[in-house]
């Protein structure tokens, strides 16, 4: 059993709550340039000929810098930045918990206000850090619409979407967190190279379907992508989908970064019950689409996960159709152990099982790392990330740990 370090305590509370937070103004995160450009004008604080050039002086802040607060931007006059600050927003929101595994991994639980979007939403966002990266898997919605039989999301409601600031805030907040942007005395300008960041990766595979929320995650990581922003590059940007195949294809051309399906069955009877979409795009329409996603590659490959579910989908035979099934299609296999949550009739397969059906798929070609469970004494392992409206109960929670500790589904 692993010790949690939770560092909510009641002065940290405070701590978190004292940064500038999400007032009910319009918030200039997450806009496109033109729509930034726009907003200003709109406000009548900005001349439209200079909105070019304010433009990109609040983008530089915004994404190289990371300031949260108008007051910091000291290249802007102060007249203009109390204007600024009247009208808009560029807070964080607030931290309502954060924890650190004792794998390093860290969840934060995030709060955002209502806005415009809908109700106030609370969302998590994990951490991952590893031997030269680190990962942050961000959630595109809050619960999700789909209802895959194994997954702890899918048995929540979809509450809503996502804007793309919440999305994006998501990366923001966990940087400042990680002190991963450029110190005060960092020369002005300095974007700093991905391989020195604590967050050189991203991962939509937090809760929701991103391509349910097609045009806020694209502007997301369009700025999580831009050169002269945070500028991370799109090969490392990883979006997961269950499968929506008619957004397949926009995805690799208007947003351009790599692809990832959630498979988790070779056949479509098993497809069905695993990952319900399948029935209005079954396996044939998947592959054919992932065999056309713009800029795929033997650089560029499509992975696809897939859950190790004992006596479900994890024989030598399921492996050999897997190897059958992708074909042809520059792929990765990531074999992820199913991580278990209280009410779930799946178990994870025995770790030989899961060694067996990996060296068949590496013997076949395949490079396919078993994902190791990160943050389990946190539940901040995929399926595992629920809002907090949903959250376990404590009860709830006992159990899992229960389960946990009698070795169901550890990897
Ligand atoms: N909705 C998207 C992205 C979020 S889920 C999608 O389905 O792809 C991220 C990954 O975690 C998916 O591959 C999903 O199938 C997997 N997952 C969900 N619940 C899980 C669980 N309990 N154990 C292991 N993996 C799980
Ligand atoms: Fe939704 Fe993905 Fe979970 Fe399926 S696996 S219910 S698509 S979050």
């Amino acid at each position: 059993m692993t010790l949690t370090l939770d560092l909510t305590t009641p002065d940290r509370r405070d701590a978190f709550r004292a940064k500038p937070s999400l007032a009910e103004k319009p918030s200039l995160i997450g806009l496109t340039r033109a729509e930034m450009g726009e907003a200003l004008v709109a406000s009548g604080i900005v001349p439209e000929r200079q909105a070019k050039m304010r433009v990109q002086q609040l983008w530089h802040w915004l994404y190289v810098r990371g300031v949260s607060d108008f007051a910091d931007m000291f290249n802007i006059s102060k007249d203009l930045r109390a204007a600024l600050a009247k009208h808009f927003s560029i807070g964080r929101p607030e931290i309502v918990e954060e924890q650190i595994s004792s794998d390093g991994t860290r969840k934060w639980l995030f709060r955002f206000p209502a806005r415009g979007a809908g109700r106030p939403v609370e969302i998590e966002t994990v951490y991952i850090p590893e031997e030269g990266r680190g990962t942050l898997c961000i959630s595109s919605q809050v619960g999700c619409t789909l209802t895959c039989s194994f997954c702890h999301t899918g048995t929540q409601k979809l509450v809503r979407n996502l804007t793309s600031e919440e999305i994006l805030a998501q990366l923001l907040t966990a940087r400042d967190r990680l002190g991963d942007f450029p110190d005060r005395d960092t020369p002005d300008g300095a974007i700093v190279p991905a391989e020195g960041r604590k967050v050189s990766n991203i991962v939509m595979m937090g809760m929701g379907e991103p391509l349910y929320n097609f045009e806020a995650v694209k502007k997301a990581l369009l700025i999580a992508s831009d050169g002269d922003g945070l500028s991370l590059s799109k090969r490392r940007i990883t979006l997961s989908t269950s499968g929506v195949v008619p957004e397949i294809a926009r995805t690799g051309a208007e947003i351009g970064v790599m692809l990832a399906i959630s498979l988790h069955a070779t056949n479509d009877d098993l497809r069905d019950l695993l990952v319900p979409i399948n029935k209005n795009f079954p396996l044939n329409e998947l592959i054919a689409a992932c065999k056309a996603y713009p800029g795929l590659s033997n650089a560029k490959r499509i992975t696809f996960e897939y859950v190790m579910l004992k006596d479900v989908n994890d024989s030598l035979d399921d492996a050999k159709a897997l190897v059958k099934l992708l074909r042809g299609i520059p792929a990765k296999i990531n074999l992820i152990p199913f991580n278990p949550w209280p009410g779930t009739n799946y178990q994870c397969s025995d770790w030989e099982t899961i060694e067996r059906f990996a060296d068949y798929i590496n013997n076949a070609g395949y490079a396919s790392p078993i994902r190791t469970p990160r943050g389990r004494d946190i539940l901040a392992a995929c399926g595992q990330l629920k809002s907090e409206s949903e959250r376990m109960k404590k009860t709830e929670r006992l159990a899992l740990e229960a389960m946990m500790i009698a070795g169901h589904g550890e990897g």
